[in-house]
């Protein structure tokens, strides 16, 4: 048969940069033949069945479109595409992106059925939902040849994260920062006046960053040939979803529905109780404000507000803010809010709310509980719940538990074998870049790939003032498991970067193990934690131990030294502080 180039998209004459066999070679089905090169990836073409070289048609540097023969491959018949074999294209499209050796195609993907129902479209893969999690899957299936039809019940596509959740919170926190920043100059002698907030101009702003980014988003699946459909997806068997009135039938899917904001119950329906999507709204600048939940959305609205204006006060259940963080860490961050915010009510509870003429009167309980206050707004701000009760699941028969979740294995696969589930639907830590890396687990297993979802980190971040952000694991957890660590603090007041930012109040930490020396965790408070704990996440993942970090150069005067500085601390070799050698 003879082999040619299959579909590249949108590319032609591209060079052949690698012949990775020669004539008399025996191949196997999928082995990579030939390199081509594009200016936007490297793109190997895959044997279309096993068989032997007899004869190479181009040489390097030639340049090849679709249909372009390249060589010709002996083959037992069995395996030929089609009928006619000789001018066909491989029957799948090639990666877009050059494979790493280390991933060959050895799982097979789950059967597709021989015949898909009827139904008004037919799919290889129907991904549910834009959000970071759907587009990124629907967008590496693409890339991996198959294809996709992705939907989504909003016009606009990208989900919680683009649209509501991620990016304009951090545009809006990036807006308080620059207010706060003008107040705290004062401190070393640059003195501003009060900012003119001009509400109307701050929102169109925030508005035009998302706009971007979704906008961005319908040109990527265009140049993917991903079919998306508006319209909201319901199960009406394994095989098929109803769009409102459309059916898709589909040989597999990728469900990434997300989640949604809780509504706590008997709460009144009134507009002056908003959830995160009513605050980045920035109707207006409430006189007063309470933010029912102390975890990180509530806290990085919380923050928004404080600097537009409002009087904020932040109530939460537990006995401290961001639950489930290490105390150290929050620490600092704690007492700055603290500084700025009207109150913040640890192990309290919101006893009753009732709509009044003036706003919501809220009654609170808990030993240190205030008297009855009345708010000109409520942010309830308590958490998040998987979507897996809005889609007829069990007309496919999968399995969806109590909380909305649906459980996974490794290949995010549920318990229908050619049903996957990624992101906020598929349980915690419900955070976009986790979503983003199962979509691609999920798209990879079903071309072939025999890949797993089992990071050993996941960083967590809250865009607060300071910055919190850990990784790995975390001293909450090393303490409540007993597992083994030594644990070494750089302080920030020792670190001239964060003396000149006028910052010193920050702290970064590493957990280590004791023998292995590997770093274990990581947590940093202070600004810009966020940006550092991507380092620490790689020591993590990388197996780095504590010394790699200590003898990796890092540009001075930068924070990124602190972690260098905590490493070396642990190992008895820092300078920068008077700390006992231990090693
Ligand atoms: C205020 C806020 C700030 C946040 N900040 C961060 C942050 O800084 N960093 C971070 O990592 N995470 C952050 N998150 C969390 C992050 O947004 C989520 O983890 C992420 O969006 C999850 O992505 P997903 O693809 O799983 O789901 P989603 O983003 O929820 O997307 C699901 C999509 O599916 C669609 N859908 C649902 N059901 C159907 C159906 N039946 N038919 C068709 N379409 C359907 C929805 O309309 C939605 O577009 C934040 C969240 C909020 C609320």
């Amino acid at each position: 048969m003879q082999v040619t180039v299959p579909d590249i998209g949108d590319f032609s004459d591209v060079p052949v940069i690698e012949i990775l066999v020669s004539v008399g070679d025996e191949v196997t089905k999928e082995q990579p033949l030939v390199t081509l090169e594009s200016d936007k990836a490297t793109m190997d073409v895959p044997a279309p069945a096993a068989g032997k070289v007899t004869e190479i048609l181009v040489n390097l540097n030639d340049k090849v479109s679709e249909g372009t023969p390249l060589l010709v491959l002996e083959t037992d018949g069995a395996e030929e595409p089609g009928d006619g074999g000789e001018e066909e294209a491989p029957a799948e499209k090639p990666a877009a992106e050059k494979p790493a050796p280390e991933a060959p195609a050895e799982a097979p993907p789950p059967p597709a059925p021989a015949e898909l129902p009827d139904a008004d479209k037919q799919t290889q893969v129907l991904v549910i939902g834009s959000g970071v999690g759907g587009y990124t899957a629907a967008f590496r299936a693409a890339d991996l040849g198959l294809k996709v039809t992705m939907v989504e019940r909003h016009e606009r596509l990208g989900g919680v994260c683009l649209n509501v959740g991620c990016i304009p919170s951090k545009a809006l926190l990036h807006a308080a920062r620059i207010v706060e920043e003008t107040k705290e100059s004062a401190g070393f002698g640059l003195r501003f006046g009060d900012p003119e907030i001009d509400l109307d101009a701050l929102r169109g702003w925030k508005d035009e960053v998302v706009g971007k980014l979704t906008g961005g988003l319908d040109g990527l699946a265009k140049q993917r040939k991903v079919d998306v459909v508006r319209g909201t997806a319901k199960f009406t068997s394994d095989r098929t979803v109803d769009v409102d009135g459309t059916s898709i039938a589909f040989e597999h899917c990728i469900i990434a529905a997300g989640s949604s904001a809780i509504r706590l119950p008997d709460w009144p329906e009134d507009e002056r109780v908003i959830d995160s999507t009513g605050a980045l709204e920035l109707a207006d600048v409430p006189e007063s404000l309470l933010v029912v939940g102390g975890g990180i959305i509530g806290l990085e609205m919380a923050g928004v507000y404080l600097a537009l204006g409002s009087k904020v006060t932040v109530v939460e259940l537990t006995d401290q803010l961001i639950p489930g963080c290490d105390p150290d860490l929050v620490k600092p961050l704690h007492a700055h809010l603290a500084e700025r915010c009207e109150a913040i009510l640890l192990s309290t509870k919101v006893a009753s709310a009732e709509a009044t003429e003036d706003g919501i009167a809220v009654a609170f309980e808990g030993p240190d509980a205030p008297e009855r206050q009345t708010f000109a707004k409520v942010l309830m701000a308590v958490g998040r719940r998987a979507n897996g009760h809005e889609l007829g699941l069990d007309a496919a028969g999968v399995e969806v538990n109590e909380r909305g979740e649906i459980p996974v294995d490794g290949h995010r696969r549920t318990n229908v074998p050619h049903i996957f589930a990624i992101g906020d639907i598929a349980g915690g830590p419900m955070l976009a870049h986790k979503a983003a890396h199962e979509g691609k687990v999920a798209a990879e297993v079903i071309s072939g790939r025999d890949v797993v979802f089992e990071p050993r980190a996941i960083p967590s971040v809250a865009y607060t003032d300071p910055e919190v952000a850990w990784t790995g694991l975390t001293e909450t957890e090393a303490v409540d498991s007993g597992a083994d660590y030594e644990k070494s603090t750089f302080p920030w007041a020792a670190s001239g970067r964060a003396l000149g930012l006028a910052r010193p109040e920050g702290m970064t930490k590493l957990l280590i193990h004791p023998e292995s020396r590997h770093v274990l965790g990581a947590g940093v408070v202070g600004v810009n934690a966020g940006d550092l704990i991507a380092e620490a996440t790689l020591a993590v993942e990388m197996g780095a131990d504590a010394e790699d970090l200590g003898l990796t150069i890092h540009p001075h005067p930068t924070l990124s030294e602190t972690l260098m500085m905590a490493a070396e601390k642990a190992e008895g070799t820092i300078t920068d502080l008077y700390a006992p050698k231990r090693r």
